[in-house]
């Protein structure tokens, strides 16, 4: 059967694009390789009624597209983490401190380290995210590693471990292995940031009341046989008015124009002809943080106890805490740690996990009513969490990123500078809108 569009892939980016063509009179279909719709984003519910996000789950007041989808479809927000009273934890092999500075600063570093954030942010004005390549110094600004130029600006290593502690919670990768350029385009991207390299309020304030996963399930409702689920794609060809698509059955369907909403890893693997050698090396050059998302379940938001607010960065297995819900936590694992969980035996996986919380918010960490762990760096269809670049990518993948060579079209939330569910929205947004400007 010949369709329209043929939009490739069920996450918030392809749904977000098949919702925009499907409600301009598109005959749109998505194929799917999971047997369900959100990709990245995905929930479950406690007995008692409490959503638990093992996927993406906040959003900030900069992620205009994103709140914008949200309002539209009634969906609301409401302040996320963010609002939890209590003090930061940070946790490392030699100690653990609660509020600023944290245990490993000595006299002068939390001024150093304010100073930088202002340098930082001022270097960030400076660099248009739609197109860092005109920077004056992109190529020198991308050869050059976060933490390389912290030190060059003679930042002592202590506020270079408080950069770094905060990065690994984000799980995006070691500030040793991140652009400078990279990590300046993605601040530039969320207009009205705080200085510094990420603020909370900004990225990760708000999440939908209903629970994040909510979006995608209430997208993939109103799309309904449009979405089809459980069809992997294997083979794309494109030509001029007739796109081939092979699913690995080796059913083939044929469509006008073809919208890849696949991440990138995955996107790897699908044999792709008639786009141009340029447009394919540049988007299989994109490579992908890996990391695991960990959710313990409580009766009750213990840590309020000891007046903490669950939310920590650590230099342990995990990288970051924090509460998602009323006595739901969160967890990441970053790629750093990633190898380690992996090697560690299954059932050892929560008990450890558990254990490390525990040594920063007490022993009730050790009763979750239920606790979930999903690998999503090495999960077939995500093959990664976010968006990464090293230094020099920003440069290699070129200009090209996020680009569109009809009747082939991209979106994906490695298609916009960070990943992010605002990615995956925004992009998926304009892929819609340029496919229905061409016809
Ligand atoms: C643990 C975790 C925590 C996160 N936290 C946040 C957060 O708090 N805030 C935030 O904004 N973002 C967060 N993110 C990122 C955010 O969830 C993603 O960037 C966003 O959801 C990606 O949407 P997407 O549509 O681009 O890609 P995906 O959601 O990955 O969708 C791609 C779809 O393509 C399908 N697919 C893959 N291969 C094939 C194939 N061959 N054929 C057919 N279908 C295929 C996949 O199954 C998937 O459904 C998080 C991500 C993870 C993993």
């Amino acid at each position: 059967m010949h369709h329209d569009v043929i939009v490739l892939g069920a996450g918030l980016a392809g749904l977000t694009a098949a919702r925009d063509l499907a409600a301009a009179g598109t005959d749109v279909l998505v194929l799917e390789a999971r047997d369900r719709v959100g990709g990245r984003v995905e929930q479950t519910r406690t007995p008692d009624g409490r959503t638990v996000q093992l996927g993406g789950e906040v959003v900030g007041r900069g992620h205009t597209a994103y709140l914008r989808l949200a309002g539209e479809l009634g969906l609301a927000l409401v302040p996320s983490y963010v609002t939890e009273p209590g003090r930061i934890t940070r946790a490392t092999p030699e100690g653990r401190s609660a509020g600023d500075p944290p245990h490993w600063f000595g006299p002068g570093d939390a001024a150093l380290h304010d100073k930088l954030g202002a340098e930082f942010g001022a270097l960030a004005a400076g660099v248009d995210p739609d197109d860092p390549w005109s920077h004056p110094d992109a190529a020198a600004l991308d050869r050059l590693s976060v933490a390389g130029w912290l030190r060059s600006r003679h930042a002592t290593p202590a506020v270079v471990r408080l950069w770094e502690i905060g990065q690994l919670a984000l799980a995006g990768g070691s500030y040793e292995r991140i652009s400078l350029l990279a990590a300046l385009r993605k601040s530039a991207a969320v207009p009205g940031s705080g200085g510094g390299d990420y603020d909370y309020e900004d990225w990760e304030g708000l999440k939908l009341a209903a629970g994040s996963a909510t979006l995608a399930e209430v997208l993939g409702r109103a799309l309904g046989p449009r979405v089809r689920l459980g069809s992997p794609v294997a083979a794309l060809d494109v030509r001029p008015g007739h796109c081939r698509v092979r699913l690995v059955t080796g059913e083939v369907l044929t469509a006008t124009a073809v919208v890849s909403a696949l991440p990138v890893g995955p996107l790897r693997d699908v044999a792709v002809t008639g786009v141009s050698e340029a447009r394919l090396a540049s988007l299989h050059r994109q490579r992908q943080a890996t990391a695991a998302k960990f959710a313990a379940v409580y009766d009750r938001p213990f840590w309020r106890d000891a007046g903490l607010n669950a939310l920590s960065e650590a230099e342990g297995v995990l990288g970051s805490t924090w509460p998602q819900n009323e006595g739901v936590l969160s967890a990441l694992i970053p790629p750093e740690r990633y190898g380690v969980l992996l090697g560690t035996p299954p059932a050892l996986r929560t008990p450890e996990l558990l254990a490390e919380i525990a040594g920063m918010f007490g022993d009730e960490a050790l009763r979750p009513t239920a606790c979930h762990l999903r690998l999503w760096g090495t999960d077939p269809w995500t093959r990664g969490y976010v968006t990464q670049w090293p230094p020099g990518e920003v440069m290699a993948v070129g200009p090209l990123h996020g680009t569109h060579e009809p009747p082939f079209y991209v979106c994906g939330s490695d298609q916009w500078v960070a990943g992010y569910m605002e990615g995956a929205v925004r992009t998926g947004r304009a892929a819609a809108e340029e496919a229905l400007r061409r016809g």
